[in-house]
């Protein structure tokens, strides 16, 4: 199809990139505090949350360190370091409150459409591990984000909270698992679904879809001009802005490059892909009742932890398994394969080289996982379900992450595994790379870019940050009584009573 050139002006005090959770919840948050703010929000695809949102396209884990024992490394004397987990979990809180307020304040109807309360679980097997996991129990159970966690090596009790895992598991293996109520599964993708229909309610909100940002250069006044192609029409469309957030998931690296700020260059992207089985067959699912985290194997990525677990999505309970991992040279799940190619510049080829270079294990583990057959898959899954059948699962495509790479003074180049928020041009552009720990933490990414790139306003956001969040500011492990409250005011208003 030729390009059609007609030019529409159109300009928004804020203009999102893309129809995620992390758009989505920036611009609730923005037009919760500045009502008289435009915005404009531009998603490539005919409806939002179509990629890693989408409630199949993630695990839907409510992340806050319950269960993930990546986050809680044993050091070398034996004892766990938590700091991790507690920043993750302290993260989550921020989200439980966000969230609570929104169905406080009326905004979400009915908290059940996106969030469901599950018992988070660790399991693992060997004496070894289930001292770990014993010696981590002990580091946690007595701190207040951590409260109501449960151990146990008694096979009657593992299979009381987890039947499937257990049964058909021959004696002998020792076997240690940690249980807390406190767990949640989330719909990320209803949340975005609720959250955009609570802003296309709201004067000054538009929402473009079909509509892909090519391109975004800063004009000599401060402001952003986007070329955005209408995708049905194929027009291009002039946008201006004030703020930009791009929000584009995978697709976020390529747009940070073409704002051209310095803060863009040297940084790169490896795409990691993955796939989980599902099992939709009631009476498998109706036997297990709990996301089970395992650990991870020698060489894979942080995000590969195997899991089991509960999802319920649209009302119907279901059950995933993986991640397993593939590669594809694509940003975004219905990206292009020459997305990875045309990342490569100069000013990141030689992080992306070091970084090629210096993680070999990842290198190995992800040509093992692209490789192995389904055989391969269903026995990893027996270790969490060893009755498993083949007929009961199948093999999903979930979506696409892009870890970030960033230029390293001693090594050249470092692969991360985290989430980063870069901001730019006075904080008039901010982008989020990377995806881990991911949307369940989105509110507390989506403050860090409100602080960065609007510190004047902050004075006057601040009590109504503080309404909406009330542990706004500090952190609640240091304030135990504010921490019980918090706990039981989100618990009653998201329904999390389990
Ligand atoms: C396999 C997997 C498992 C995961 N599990 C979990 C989990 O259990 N818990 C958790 O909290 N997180 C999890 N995550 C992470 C979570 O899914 C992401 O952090 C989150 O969905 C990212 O949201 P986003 O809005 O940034 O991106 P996305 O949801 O990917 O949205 C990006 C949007 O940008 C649009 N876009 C892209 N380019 C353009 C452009 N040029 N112009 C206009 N629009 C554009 C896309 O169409 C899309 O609408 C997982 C991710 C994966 C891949």
């Amino acid at each position: 199809m030729t390009s059609n050139t007609t030019r529409t002006e159109s300009a928004y005090d804020v203009v999102l990139i893309g129809g995620g959770v992390m758009s989505a919840t920036l611009g609730a948050l923005l037009k919760l505090l500045q009502p008289d703010w435009s915005i404009g929000m531009f998603g490539r695809l005919d409806d939002v949350a179509k990629e890693s949102s989408n409630a199949w396209n993630n695990a839907g884990t409510g992340h806050s360190a319950l269960c993930e024992l990546n986050y809680t490394p044993s050091r070398a004397d034996g004892t766990i370091d938590i700091s991790k987990a507690v920043g993750v979990n302290e993260a989550f809180q921020l989200s439980r409150q966000f969230w609570a307020y929104l169905v406080e304040s009326g905004v979400i109807a009915s908290p059940r459409a996106f969030l469901n309360p599950i018992p988070h679980m660790s399991f693992v097997w060997g004496d070894e591990n289930c001292d770990y996991l014993r010696r981590r129990y002990e580091a946690l159970k007595d701190h207040p984000l951590f409260s109501g966690m449960r151990f146990s090596t008694d096979p009657a009790q593992l299979a009381q909270w987890m039947p499937l895992v257990m049964e058909g598991r021959t004696a002998g293996t020792k076997l240690a698992a940690t249980w807390i109520a406190a767990g949640t599964d989330v719909n990320f993708g209803a949340l975005t679904h609720l959250l955009v229909n609570f802003l296309s309610g709201q004067p000054g909100f538009d929402l473009k879809l079909s509509h892909e940002v090519e391109d975004l250069k800063q004009d000599a006044s401060g402001s952003w001009r986007l070329a955005v192609r209408d995708l049905t029409s194929n027009a291009t469309v002039s946008v201006g802005a004030r703020f930009v957030f791009i929000g584009a998931g995978g697709g976020a690296l390529p747009l940070l490059q073409k704002t051209g700020i310095p803060e863009s260059k040297g940084v790169g992207g490896f795409p990691v892909s993955g796939q989980f089985l599902r099992c939709t067959n009631p009476d498998i699912v109706s036997r297990h009742h709990a996301k089970v985290y395992g650990k991870a194997s020698v060489g894979a990525p942080p995000m590969s932890v195997p899991h089991l677990d509960t999802r319920v999505i649209d009302g119907k309970e279901g059950l995933l398994f993986g991640p397993y991992a593939g590669f594809s040279t694509k940003f975004l799940k219905q990206g292009s394969l020459w997305d990875l190619p045309k990342s490569i510049r100069m000013d990141n080829l030689g992080a992306m080289l070091a970084v090629a270079r210096d993680n070999m294990p990842l290198t190995r583990y992800l040509v093992q996982q692209v490789l192995q057959s389904n055989e391969t898959r269903l026995n990893a899954l027996r270790d969490f379900v060893p009755n498993a059948q083949a007929k009961d699962w199948e093999l999903i495509t979930a979506g696409q992450r892009v870890q970030v790479i960033k230029k390293d003074a001693k090594k050249g180049g470092v692969l991360q595994f985290g989430t980063e928020v870069v901001t730019g041009a006075n904080g008039t552009v901010a982008a989020l790379l990377g995806a881990s720990p991911g949307a369940s933490t989105a509110v507390s990414i989506m403050l860090t870019v409100i602080s960065k790139c609007f510190p004047s306003e902050l004075p006057r956001w601040d009590a109504k940050l503080r309404e909406m969040i009330p542990s706004y500011g500090a952190p609640l492990a240091d304030r135990p009584e504010l921490c019980a409250q918090v706990h039981e005011r989100t618990t009653r208003s998201l329904q999390l009573e389990s």
